[in-house]
């Protein structure tokens, strides 16, 4: 249920509704717009049936949000949500390219990227300390070490960070070092870890999981932002379909469906939804131009010799192309890099 309040409410009118819906046991959630302030409603809304709320002072109208999700939906915030991911926006008319290696390997090589991709004009800094592997015996990240490389090189370089946390016990590690967290796509539904994040005030990083229906997906980020963290980043990764050319298969209308959906902003991975790097840029493209406020792509010095995801990594130069590519787009649907 969500209470839209007339445009002259006042704070104390706006009080009284949200001291009202506590006491009847639901939980309101607040959404200051510029046009007007929405209460959304979360808990057992049938009691609103004998309570109604539509008779409060500057309630203009009380309505069902008919999707499962609440909070993350258009009903509950009209206006889009921009992501402040350590001073970086994500979200507004710009387009942010989130550049690096899959994972964080060591100082040297990692400041190489780094400084690599900055030059060609990626504004956040990607780096995987826990990666989440499909062997147990392929390199599994270097977890707190890595986590300190990333702070160092960030620093150096003047690029805030995202990296991945797979586990509630690094939780506070994580939140330490980085500037925005990614739930990658096999935690998607790893609720608990969801909630968790939820508690905190960083941004999150949210992929789609690899068989997860768009609902499921944002249903995922309703917990996060059910917690009180609304700084949430949805990220396109592709699916798994029968296609085996690709890695997974990049549902590009994913990203205008949820843009129709929810506030959140959508950007995309090129990189893990294709898995080889000759189609990233394409792809990316593509993602752009049905509306993704970002990319987040892998690029490694040397593909080669990269301790995981070499071969979807960009090299030096193709990431400049891909920059080249994304900047046009962007110019051609109205936005800006
Ligand atoms: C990653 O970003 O390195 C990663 C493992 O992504 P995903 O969770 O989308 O597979
Ligand atoms: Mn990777």
């Amino acid at each position: 249920m969500i209470i839209v309040l007339r445009p002259e409410a006042t704070e104390k009118q706006i009080r009284h509704i949200v001291d009202k819906v506590k006491k009847l046991g639901l939980k309101p959630m607040v959404s200051k717009g510029i046009e007007r302030t929405i209460i959304g409603v979360i808990g057992k809304e049938d009691i609103l049936r004998v309570q109604p709320l539509e008779v409060f002072p500057g309630v203009e109208k009380v309505m069902p949000v008919l999707a499962p999700y609440k909070l993350v939906s258009k009903d509950f915030k009209p206006e889009k949500t921009i992501v402040d991911a350590g001073g970086v926006k994500i979200g507004g008319k710009k387009v942010v390219v989130i550049a690096g290696p899959c994972a964080v390997e060591n100082h040297q090589t990692f400041l190489k990227i780094a400084k690599i991709v900055k030059k060609a004009g990626a504004s956040l800094l990607r780096g995987g300390a826990f990666k989440p592997r499909t062997s147990p015996y392929s390199f599994q990240g270097l977890g707190e070490k890595g986590l300190k490389i990333l702070r160092e090189v960030s620093k150096e370089v003047a690029l805030p960070t995202v990296t991945e946390l797979m586990d509630i016990r690094d939780i506070d590690v994580v939140e330490r070092y980085t500037d925005m967290i990614q739930i990658g796509a096999r935690n998607m539904q790893n609720f608990n870890l969801l909630k968790e994040v939820g508690l905190l005030k960083k941004p999150v990083m949210l992929k789609r999981g690899l068989m997860s229906t768009i609902e499921e997906w944002l249903m995922s980020a309703e917990y996060i932002l059910s917690n009180g963290n609304f700084n949430v980043v949805l990220c396109e990764r592709g699916i798994r379909t029968f296609e085996k050319t690709t890695r997974f298969t990049f549902d590009v209308s994913a990203i205008p469906v949820v843009k129709n959906l929810t506030h959140l902003p959508v950007i995309a991975d090129p990189s893990h939804a294709t898995g080889k790097w000759g189609l990233v840029a394409p792809v990316g493209a593509a993602a752009i131009a049905a509306g993704a406020d970002g990319l987040i792509v892998e690029v490694h010095s040397t593909p080669e010799e990269a301790l995981s995801d070499g071969v979807q990594s960009l090299m030096p130069a193709n990431f400049n192309s891909l920059m080249a590519n994304v900047t046009s787009v962007a110019r051609a649907v109205g936005r800006s890099i």
